[in-house]
């Protein structure tokens, strides 16, 4: 068995391994990526993907894009998104969500062969708007 570098939970085959060669457990993985994205203010360093998710809601199934790391222990609700072209006829989507530090944070995807997104905090605060 294998043991998370962080926490010290025991971890079998769910586990990140980071740049540095650390074993980490998912929720640590979320920890970690978290802190990357609230000291650099980008995504640089974390891969974010997007996903689409159904949700169940008074009104109906509403379909809800989310912002997530790879385990998809860390992820953010969008409040919009924008699907478009990109100029070479690939596909483009844009992407606002609130993000772990109660700023807007905008995310742009390109192509269609993964769906990465990369995003970086914007100067909007939402901690006085919602
Ligand atoms: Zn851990």
């Amino acid at each position: 068995m294998k043991k998370c570098d962080r926490c010290g939970e025991l971890v079998d085959k769910a586990y990140g391994t980071t740049a540095e060669g650390e074993i980490l457990c998912f929720p640590c993985c979320a920890r970690k990526d978290e802190e990357e994205l609230l000291e650099s203010g980008n995504s640089r360093k974390v891969l974010l993907y997007y996903d689409f998710e159904e949700r169940a809601t008074i009104l109906g199934t509403l379909t809800v894009a989310v912002i997530k790391n790879w385990p998809g222990t860390l992820k953010f609700d969008c409040f919009k998104f924008k699907k478009g072209k990109h100029n070479i006829g690939d596909e483009r989507i844009d992407f606002w969500f609130k993000g772990p530090d109660d700023f807007v944070w905008y995310g742009v995807h390109y192509g269609k062969r993964n769906s990465i997104v990369h995003c970086k905090r914007t100067k909007k605060s939402l901690k006085k708007a919602l």
